[in-house]
């Protein structure tokens, strides 16, 4: 915009150009209704309230109030008024305004609500609900579920970039009202007009959308003049909307953006998605896809576990069965882990899809904010994503895939505390659509659904194209008595020879660092973060120890804190230090380190994946990370340098973690034409989790386990909700947890366990100290009742807050 067309915006508004959060009215009616119309009102005051009733709006807030509270719609805010939008009211006593979730709109207040105490609504914030009644009603579910407020599980619903507009501004628009176009299509009025203002009707009468006053200045080649008579006359109205940024016209928005404006941070496919060939179905695919088909073509609920190897070929069933639903004009939503969410799975998806939609926690607001909108507008096929896409806006939702549906990145661990499998359940069973649970080591939470006959269970129990699953070696770290470092000597020699025969190398070590403990020789005194209660861990490149637990750093001491012994002990193997081994070792190779250290900048995970396979990197090391997903046909050894890391938490999950992990990162080799070797260090070599992995025995794994679940009444076999105590003052904490303890064994159903209340097993974090306790019941029903009336009739004193885990995944 130049300069005299700014001026000449400015003069038609005396307003100060808005931002996000307080937005100047539409200054007529009929200006809010033609907006509101066409889908592009965006705020509105309430300078001209005129006293009266209702309607009443029941809003609720993002924080733990767990009540709708009822307000007044004024004359204006109840015209726009819906559910799903989001209205800043004022709360409490100060009557400090905050922002709310309009969750209903009705005619008149609740029964015991004297009227004169309603107060209004201040503000609409959205032009449109950002949430349709489907989502009300999952996230009313949630809050039930998960134990939290309504506002708390509707704002995880909602992208921060979605709540900030970003990658938006505000411009003013010119509208004409419906009686002047009517006119104008008669021809009546352009006699009267001097020619100057008739052009300016003429341009915005052929317009499809609203114009700024630069637009029209610059199309007609006119000053701001003949704008502003024609605004006296009441013959045209201004408006102000929001746009993507650097659009100054919505009608050049059409021209220039693509239908869906996702690709350009992301990577493109420039070939049309029919253009590239499908591949024939494995015999195991096509049956799995024939299961699958009436649902997929009826709807109608219906949860399916595919349970397939890796490399069984499961992401070429669900692209076949997303492709049924598209056929039929509905959407998919794809749910993934983060760490897989690489731009190779991505490019899997827009080969065969025209608009694909991703949302994840790397992308910037405005992006996050422009896919939402396209799926929130119908033009978007498919939606891949982390957790939170489970929330995706979808209009006709026609199928839910989650993959790697073990994976405990699925769980939200701050308030709500969801887990997106769970949730992307109940959603398909609320919207009546199929839902696809893929691993090639499913939950036992949802193996025991399968066994139960409450999820129809698919088997892939080969690879694709006959490959076989590759050989496990198990090395007895307790007779390698002569390894200083992370690599066995059969382990080295495994991969000197696989290098020899020209293939890549994987190596699993989940430690990141050097040393993955500092000790005194002479006290045993272990050096800690300042803050936790947690061993800190030394970094070699930048000589520092750093907390894994709250990312503090402290310097290395030079003494020991507790005797203050001169010489402190180094221990433990981190992804740092095998790194060096490795280049010790093998001095010639190129070896590339994958962990959260080494991937923090944007693009290095992609870069890192493409030069190993490009074949420029031999070797990659890395943490969990490198362990899911990977599909690169030329590692020939995979190397887990230690399988033990998790084996020993304290918590009943640590066996199936370990046999999830070993087993996945196994499934990373023998996907080419050459077979696969796997060696899987431990000290632990006969536990079962890390001797099934080796048979790739799932079905194994889950018969022993099972019934150790079932005797101690946890997961799958009970329900769990684990409440944690937290706050600066240890004794305080202790002494509550106590007092809340005992308040739950007084309310106590017979069917319902109490565990604890003990000190957490990582007893501070963030100098919080923790103490936490267990119900446990065969049903969730009578926990949440309990949990609910319990923790509502004693609140947590000022110091200390209560986190309520259902459900929960981490015990420490
Ligand atoms: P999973 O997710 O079960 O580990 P993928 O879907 O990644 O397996 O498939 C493993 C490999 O096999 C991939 O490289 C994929 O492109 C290939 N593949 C899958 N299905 C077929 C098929 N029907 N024909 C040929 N190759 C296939
Ligand atoms: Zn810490």
């Amino acid at each position: 915009m130049n300069v005299t067309n700014a001026k000449a915006d400015a003069e038609l508004h005396d307003r100060a150009s808005g931002d996000a959060k307080s937005i100047p009215t539409a200054d007529a009616d009929g200006d809010e209704h033609v907006a509101a119309r066409q889908g592009t009102w965006f705020g509105i005051s309430n300078d001209d309230r005129t006293p009266g009733d209702g309607p009443f709006v029941g809003v609720v807030f993002n924080r733990p109030i767990d009540q709708v509270l009822t307000y007044r719609a004024s004359n204006l805010v109840k015209r726009i008024i819906q559910p799903g939008q989001r209205v800043r009211v004022p709360l409490g006593r100060g009557d400090r305004l905050a922002v709310g979730y309009c969750v209903r709109v009705d005619a008149l207040p609740p029964d015991d609500l004297e009227r004169a105490r309603i107060k209004d609504v201040v503000e609409v914030l959205d032009p449109l609900p950002l949430i349709d009644r489907k989502m009300l009603d999952l996230t009313r579910w949630m809050a039930d579920y998960y134990a939290c407020s309504w506002g708390q599980a509707l704002d995880a619903v909602v992208p921060a970039g979605v709540k900030k507009h970003a990658g938006t501004r505000i411009g003013t628009f010119l509208i004409l009202p419906e009686s002047i176009r009517a006119d104008l299509a008669a021809e009546m009025l352009k006699r009267r007009l001097p020619p100057k203002q008739t052009a300016v009707l003429e341009a915005l009468f052929r317009s499809d959308e609203p114009l700024t006053v630069a637009d029209v200045c610059r199309m007609v080649k006119c000053t701001a003049v003949p704008i502003q008579a024609l605004r006296k006359l009441g013959l045209l109205h201004t408006v102000r909307r929001r746009l993507p940024v650097g659009l100054s016209s919505p009608a050049r928005a059409h021209e220039e953006r693509p239908a869906l404006p996702v690709a350009e941070t992301q990577v493109r496919d420039a070939s049309a998605p029919e253009a590239r060939p499908r591949p024939t179905l494995t015999a195991e695919q096509a049956t799995t896809l024939e299961r699958l088909t009436p649902a997929l073509e009826s709807g109608g609920f219906a949860p399916f576990l595919v349970h397939g190897v890796t490399g069984s070929g499961k992401t070429e069933v669900y692209l076949a069965a997303i492709e049924k639903v598209v056929a039929r004009g509905r959407e998919a939503i794809v749910l993934v882990p983060e760490i897989s969410l690489t731009p190779q799975t991505i490019r899997r998806f827009r080969r065969r899809f025209a608009q694909v939609a991703v949302l994840h926690s790397h992308m910037s607001d405005a992006e996050r904010h422009r896919h939402w909108q396209s799926i929130a507008s119908g033009g978007v096929q498919v939606v891949v994503g982390a957790r939170s896409a489970v929330f995706a806006p979808t209009r006709r939702l026609g199928l839910l895939v989650i993959d790697e549906e073990h994976e405990s990145s699925f769980k939200q661990e701050t308030t709500p505390r969801y887990h997106a499998r769970d949730v992307a359940v109940k959603r398909a069973q609320m919207e009546g659509v199929p839902v696809l649970l893929g691993s090639a080591t499913p939950s036992l939470e949802s193996w025991h659904n399968a066994e139960r006959g409450r999820y129809t269970r698919l088997a892939m129990p080969s690879r694709v194209g006959g490959r076989a699953m590759p050989t496990v070696e198990i090395i007895d770290l307790r007779d390698e008595k002569a390894a200083l470092g992370g690599l066995s000597e059969p382990l080295r020699q495994a991969m000197a020879s696989a290098l020899d025969l020209g293939g890549q190398i994987i190596l699993l070590l989940n430690r990141r660092g050097f040393h993955t403990f500092v000790i005194c020789p002479r006290c045993g005194h272990v050096v800690k973060c300042h803050a936790c209660d947690v061993a800190a861990t030394y970094h070699k490149v930048r000589h520092i120890l750093i907390c894994h637990t709250c990312d503090a750093e402290r310097a290395c001491p030079s003494a020991c804190p507790g005797c203050g012994a001169p010489a402190l002990h180094y221990g433990g193997i981190g992804t740092e230090r095998l790194e060096r081994e490795i280049h010790t070792a093998f001095p010639n190779v190129v070896a590339r380190r994958m962990d959260s250290d080494t991937m923090r900048s944007p693009g290095s995970h992609e870069q890192v994946l493409s030069a190993f396979k490009a074949g420029d990197v031999r070797i990659l090391l890395g943490t969990q990370m490198i362990a899911k997903g990977l599909d690169f046909p030329n590692v020939t050894l995979v190397g887990v340098v230690n399988a033990d890391t998790a084996l020993h938490l304290p918590d009943f999950r640590a066996a199936e973690r370990t046999f999830q992990l070993v087993a996945q990162v196994a499934g990373r080799t023998g996907r080419g034409d050459r077979p696969g070797r796997v060696i899987v260090q431990t000290y632990s070599p006969d536990h079962l989790a890390i001797r099934s992995a080796a048979k790739h025995g799932y079905e194994e794994f889950a018969q022993c386990e099972l019934p150790e679940r079932e005797k101690y009444g946890v997961p799958p076999y009970g329900r769990i909700v684990r409440l944690i105590g937290r706050g600066p003052d240890e004794s305080a904490v202790f002494a509550y947890m106590k007092d809340l303890a005992a308040a739950f064994r007084a309310a106590a159903l017979p069917s319902v366990r109490l565990l604890g209340p003990a000190p957490a097993p990582i007893l501070k974090i963030r100098n919080l100290y923790r103490s936490h306790m267990q119900l446990r019941c065969p049903n969730s029903r009578p926990l949440q009742l309990l949990v609910n009336g319990v923790t509502g009739r004693h609140p947590a004193p000022h110091g200390i807050e209560v986190v309520i885990d259902v459900d929960p995944i981490t015990m420490l």
